[in-house]
């Protein structure tokens, strides 16, 4: 296990990358603390793999280092890097059984012959591939198949770190709980380093101890499920984590005080910036009444998703969402909005702006 330093890093699959845009990976300057469980999460395309690649060794960065435990590993190939890398779609040799292939990387080492049947069977009931170990993989489903690509990365107690890659995409859905679990129970039992990524929020979330968000090829915010609910670093944060995602909305800002859709809102805390800013505020921050106070909404549309209802409204214009919780009546002749204050961020240029006094 190790600690995993990401210096000055930065990648471009150009030859002569002309400015940011060309990078696939912009610049990023991180610890994954050794033994935690990371969760990388981000839409297709925000440069997960890439970041995951140059971390394994599949992948050289245009610029900066990669450092495990203080030693440089920049340049040294995947092998000398002693990790365990399970991809997206399995990798298994066909002519080989389930056995030989969980066996694989121990007899690889020169692993003890009495402790590589035992930790096999471990693995294998595990993903739940006991009963099946003599058949050759030939012949597998690709989930079977993926089962034994994530059996063969989790075999091996030595590992600097574990990354996973979407590991469980080709997984039947009921399977992918069961596996999730497996994995923190190994997580749990032995501590190893692990980043597991992902775009689906709830594998994240239920995952990981700390969840690294990427946005366009740059991290945007690294936080526990907590914090990345609480208070989003990035507009990103707010809209792709949560359901519904948060709500902004156009605001100009004076001390404590901010003016939405000509109404005047209360912030709960003072803010240095002023002028145009936004406001975001979680569905879960929003309650609606009848009383005439807050901003002017009209509801459109009540969805009962069993655990609460969304409720959709129109802000002048803007859709947005509110949650009443199980239990709370929504008054028919409801038409205005308020936020609580303690779920109230605000934003500039998508980057959140801390009040006055809020600790560091
Ligand atoms: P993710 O894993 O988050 O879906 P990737 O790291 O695969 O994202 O890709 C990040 C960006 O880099 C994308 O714009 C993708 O098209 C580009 N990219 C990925 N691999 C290559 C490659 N081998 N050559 C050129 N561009 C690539
Ligand atoms: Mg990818």
């Amino acid at each position: 296990m190790a600690k995993i330093t990401l210096d000055n890093l930065a990648h471009s699959y150009l030859p002569n990358p002309n400015g940011e845009a060309d990078y696939a990976l912009k610049e990023l300057n991180h610890d994954w603390a050794d033994g935690e469980a990371y969760a990388l999460l981000g839409s297709s395309g925000c440069g997960k793999s890439t970041l995951l690649n140059i971390i394994s060794g599949l992948l050289h960065p245009s610029q900066g280092r990669i450092l495990f435990d203080g030693n440089d590993v920049t340049h040294a190939p995947t092998a000398a890097r002693n990790i365990a890398q399970v991809f997206q779609f399995p990798v298994v040799y066909d002519t080989m059984t389930v056995r030989d292939n969980l066996a694989f990387p121990l007899r690889n080492r020169g692993a003890d012959p009495t402790y590589i049947a035992q930790r096999v069977n471990q693995i294998a009931a595990m993903i739940g591939m006991e009963d099946r170990l003599s058949q050759k993989a030939r012949g597998l489903t690709a989930d079977a198949k993926q089962k034994i690509s994530l059996g063969r990365g989790m075999v091996r107690e030595d590992v600097n770190a574990l990354l996973f890659d979407e590991p469980l995409t080709v997984i039947d859905p009921h399977m992918k709980w069961e596996l999730r679990t497996q994995l923190k129970a190994l997580h749990h039992e032995f501590g190893h380093t692990m980043i597991y990524v992902t775009h689906d929020q709830t594998e994240a979330l239920t995952f990981a101890d700390k969840v690294v968000v990427m946005y366009d090829g740059r991290v945007v915010q690294i936080g526990t499920p907590q914090e990345l609910f609480e208070r989003p670093a990035h507009t990103f944060v707010g809209y792709f984590i949560g359901s519904p995602g948060m709500n902004l909305f156009d605001a100009t800002i004076d001390g404590a005080t901010a003016i939405i859709a000509n109404t005047p809102v209360e912030l709960g805390a003072g803010y240095a910036s002023a002028g145009r800013l936004q406001i975001g505020v979680r569905p879960e921050f929003i309650q609606l009444s009848s009383d005439g106070t807050g901003i002017p909404a009209q509801i459109v549309r009540v969805e009962d998703v069993g655990r609460h209802k969304i409720v959709r409204l129109d802000v002048n214009g803007q859709k947005i969402a509110a949650i009443a919780n199980e239990g709370t009546s929504i008054p028919a002749d409801a038409n205005h909005i308020t936020f609580d204050p303690k779920g109230i961020n605000v934003y500039a240029n998508d980057w959140r702006v801390a009040p006055a006094g809020e600790a560091a």
